[in-house]
């Protein structure tokens, strides 16, 4: 086993695999085992008791960044050490102690590109549950076009005078600090006049409005920038080179969003009555002896347990191939892809074998979990969209890893 010149025994990992199970048993709370509440960092939000109490003492261990170095707030373990906690946090049903876009997106971009400034300051305050962050990319006239952007950003010496609109901010509402795109060069070609900035929410110049969706909830905000600042000192990388910053970030999102944790390889959610072993689907709706009676969905229910588990055996062997635990570059678009498709073609296929019991939307004629799962469904849709769309994966993968002409 190996880790850049590192090298961990087998012996090593079963102590620390100990180590861990007697921490773990000590200090984690019952209230953050099984599905509930993960912490998001905003400080705009209360969490219940046990949540908080959760995050506080991994913080306290650098464990809800594992592998990020001490000096930052985490808790400088190996990527084989961090699998160990992963695994005894599975074992016990822990939930994360802490989840956000800083934690999977900017903390990893920063821990590349960052100075030694930034990272003190943002990736601390990461690390100890600090700060909420929102990502300000896509504009009302750049989303698959991103490099088109034209929200203009003005260098006034020690600042940047920002100017323009972005949307679909995801979770902008309880946000304390938005890493954003902005183009400081109108001048050049589009890809060479973005500089990618952090900057405070909480500013005269910021204001958001949630977009509410037909299910009541608000996801996502359209977030105004009326003279926002951003501090000189919080530019990442070089000025009119935040195209390059901006799409490291975007490998790391994706490669969260293609990951091993999501719903392309997850198992159904607790309470679902229906799952996708042929042996156990559906009992409570299908007739008979609970087999699938149309072998047209039967087979497509085979083959999507078939997909599943070789994306899930492809993903560890393309983990156990980055020896530096690094996020992939553009081949994270592989995984997201086929990742991203196969999450809502499970959505789709749960409903089907849910009949007319997945039409649920609310009222007594459907249990709280059959609601669950057409909303989960709509909410499956948005999976190949955001962190860019299956088409432009598909244009990445095209292009960035085959090699095909433009
Ligand atoms: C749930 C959700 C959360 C989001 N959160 C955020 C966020 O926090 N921050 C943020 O900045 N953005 C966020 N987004 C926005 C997201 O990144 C964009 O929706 C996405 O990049 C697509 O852009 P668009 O919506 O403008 O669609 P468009 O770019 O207008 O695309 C429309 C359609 O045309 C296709 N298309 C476009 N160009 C091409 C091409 N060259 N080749 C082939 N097909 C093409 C697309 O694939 C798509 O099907 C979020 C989106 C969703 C759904």
């Amino acid at each position: 086993m190996g880790l850049g010149n590192q090298e961990i025994s087998v012996t090593d990992l079963t102590a620390f695999r100990e180590e861990v199970r007697a921490w773990l048993g000590e200090n984690c709370p019952d209230g953050v085992k099984g599905p509930g509440e993960v912490h998001s960092g905003s400080t705009k939000l209360s969490f219940e008791p046990d949540t908080q109490l959760w995050m506080e003492r991994m913080a306290e261990r650098g464990w809800t960044v594992a592998t990020w170095p001490k000096e930052y707030g985490g808790g400088g373990l190996s990527v084989e050490e961090s699998q160990v906690l992963n695994e005894e946090m599975s074992r016990i049903g822990a939930r994360p102690p802490l989840m956000n876009m800083g934690t999977r997106m900017l903390g990893p971009t920063l821990l590349e590109y960052g100075t030694e400034d930034q990272k003190k300051k943002h990736l601390t305050a990461i690390a100890q549950g600090r700060a909420a962050w929102c990502q300000g990319y896509s504009e009302p006239g750049a989303g698959s076009d991103l490099a088109g952007l034209r929200c203009r950003a003005e260098d006034k010496g020690d600042y940047f005078l920002i100017n323009g609109q972005k949307t679909w901010t995801s979770g902008a509402q309880h946000a304390d600090w938005m890493f954003c795109l902005v183009r400081t060069d109108f001048d050049v070609p589009k890809h060479q006049g973005i500089s990618f900035v952090l900057l405070p929410m909480d500013q005269d110049g910021i204001s958001v409005r949630p977009i509410d969706l037909i299910s009541g909830i608000s996801p996502f905000c359209e977030t105004f920038l009326d003279n926002a600042i951003a501090e000189k000192q919080d530019l990442v990388g070089q000025i009119n080179d935040g195209w390059t910053v901006g799409k490291r970030l975007l490998q790391h999102e994706r490669s969260g969003q293609g990951g091993l944790g999501t719903a392309a390889t997850r198992p159904l959610p607790v309470g679902v009555t229906v799952d996708l072993n042929v042996e156990e689907v559906g009992m409570e709706y299908l007739p008979g002896d609970g087999r699938i009676s149309d072998p047209t969905l039967r087979d497509e229910v085979i083959a999507w347990n078939m997909r599943s588990a070789a994306f899930k055996s492809t993903q560890r062997r393309a983990g156990e191939e980055v020896k530096d635990g690094k996020t992939q570059g553009e081949a994270t678009s592989v995984f997201k892809l086929y990742g991203a498709t196969l999450a809502r073609d499970r959505q789709d296929l749960i409903l089907q074998l849910m009949g007319s019991q997945g039409l649920g939307w609310e009222g007594e004629a459907f249990s709280a979990d059959e609601v669950g799962a057409t909303r989960s469904w709509l909410a499956s849709k948005a999976v190949t969209i955001y962190g860019g769309t299956n088409e432009v994966q598909a244009n990445i993968i095209a292009k960035r890893v085959l090699g095909l002409p433009d």
